[in-house]
């Protein structure tokens, strides 16, 4: 559907578009194959490409026409759709008085500093001041919303991540996470444990690579539109409707780790990618909220990329590359594959506990935005937390609360998003499933069954709807995060013979 802009307005989104693309492409460079003594220059670079873009947008006089021109455009066209979400997302930080903001800015960068030296060294008590000095800063910046009503500062922080969400609804959901997972998590954890020792068996990186090159084949990933490379931590940028890049990490000794963050990233890609050609550069595409891409990444990623028939096509490449896997059986490798056991990293987490690592997150960021957090305790809480919902107890800091760098850059109101991404993609699949045979469409190597699935029911939309609108209207019933627990009582009641 195409957009009609005042050639004023096209002009703004051009440009804005340009300075996006070349900073995506200095980002994912220095992340992926730049020479370290680079950086210096490169950050300055991306700080300057920053300026200019946050000069243009939030010039007064800008400000100004743009909100005339949202007048001007008729109700329920994209055009003000698109114009509106971005008249908000301005209106959010254009009251904040420059000197406020610069400030936050060291803060942060202060912070991202100290947290790096302090996970080294595993030292919380290094990290505690500039947590809780940018935690606060935070916090206050969303004081200048034109939606701040004295007391909403975590909702406000929420609805940044994902439109419309709040912490009623974030509550909620997370209820019954905590009422339907902790006991299944519980007898899974007294059932006999599967042995993955097989699954950890050294294996050589350049296999590895080739075998994830199979797998994007496979899912039919166009070369022409989409880069796989290496990094430390994996993960997808956006350059334009036809260039997405994603990465991947090969660690010898966890062949699972490399092939499902390829799905993974994929996941978001193809999200990308599949969203409507002609949203390209505007809000439509840049505005699609965080769980609403972590639902499309976990879909592909636990949905397709753990399920049997997944592996049983791939069955036959991965023997050719690594023979060994002939001597377990497809049955065996994807129950290797969806093993759960409660661990201390979330990044490393199983698909079960998985979203308790995410409820202890939300749980202690709730006590940052009232300011009921005791910061000289945190270690502790984090770790009674751990012993309460996992039962697995951090013996230092590193594999404990300075394990993710998100609190370290001022973002909270993000972890949850994740969660949340985990039961759309649930409710989506659940239909899906009932609309084509997708274990046939995995067996027969058709997996544009799959995609032309998710472009027509989810992805073209983009941010023109929120993604709990669109798994409502997909399912054609209300939101239910029952039915995400439901899926994992099933799968996990099936592969640990509960009863
Ligand atoms: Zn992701």
């Amino acid at each position: 559907m195409k957009l009609n802009f005042e050639p004023f307005y096209q002009n703004l989104i051009d440009t804005l578009a340009a300075y996006g693309l070349a900073s995506s492409t200095i980002y994912t460079d220095q992340y992926t194959i730049a020479p370290r003594k680079g950086a210096a220059r490169a950050n300055e670079t991306l700080a300057i490409l920053s300026r200019l873009a946050f000069e243009l947008e939030n010039d007064p006089e800008m400000i100004a026409k743009i909100r005339d021109y949202e007048k001007q455009l008729p109700d329920g066209s994209l055009e003000k759709k698109e114009v509106s979400m971005r008249l908000e997302n301005l209106e959010e930080t254009n009251a904040i008085p420059a000197d406020v903001y610069q400030a936050h800015v060291q803060a942060r960068g202060d912070s991202e500093t100290a947290w790096h030296k302090a996970k080294e060294d595993a030292d919380y008590e290094y990290f505690k001041p500039f947590l809780k000095k940018l935690i606060e800063s935070r916090l206050n910046l969303t004081t200048y919303s034109p939606r701040f009503d004295g007391s909403n500062q975590y909702d406000l922080l929420l609805d940044g991540f994902e439109k419309g969400m709040n912490q009623k609804e974030y509550d909620a959901f997370f209820d019954v996470i905590q009422e339907e997972l902790i006991p299944l998590i519980a007898k899974v954890q007294a059932a006999k444990p599967i042995d993955t020792s097989f699954m950890n068996k050294e294996r050589d990186i350049q296999k590895q690579a080739e075998f994830s090159k199979d797998l994007l084949a496979f899912m039919q990933a166009d070369p022409g539109r989409v880069y796989l490379s290496t990094t430390e931590h994996p993960f997808t940028n956006f350059y334009s409707h036809n260039d997405v890049r994603i990465t991947t990490h090969y660690y010898p000794n966890q062949f699972l780790s490399a092939a499902l963050s390829t799905v993974h990233e994929y996941g978001h890609a193809l999200y990308h990618l599949q969203i409507d050609g002609d949203f390209d550069k505007t809000m439509l595409v840049d505005g699609v909220g965080c769980a609403a891409h972590e639902s499309q990444s976990r879909f592909l990623e636990n949905h397709v990329g753990r399920s049997k028939a997944f592996w049983k096509a791939m069955y036959p490449k991965l023997v050719e590359i690594f023979p060994d896997f002939a001597s377990v059986s497809v049955d065996e490798l994807v129950d290797m594959i969806n093993t759960s056991k409660a661990s201390l990293v979330r990044t490393e987490a199983d698909e079960l506990t998985y979203p308790l690592h995410i409820l202890i997150r939300y749980q202690i960021e709730k006590m940052m935005a009232d300011g009921s957090l005791d910061y000289d305790k945190l270690p502790e809480i984090w770790a009674n937390l751990y012993e309460k919902y996992l039962g697995v107890r951090p013996q230092n800091d590193r594999e404990g609360v300075l394990q993710d760098m998100h609190w370290s850059g001022g973002e909270i109101g993000y972890f949850p998003s994740y969660a949340l991404g985990s039961a759309y993609a649930a409710q989506l699949y659940e239909k899906m499933a009932q609309d084509i045979d997708v274990e046939e469409a995995l067996e027969s190597g058709h997996f544009e069954k799959i995609t032309q699935w998710l472009e027509e029911n989810v992805h073209r939309y983009g941010a023109s709807k929120t993604m709990r609108e669109i798994v409502e209207e997909v399912s054609g019933k209300p939101f239910d995060p029952h039915i995400y627990t439901n899926y994992l009582k099933d799968k996990y009641s099936k592969l640990y013979h509960l009863d």
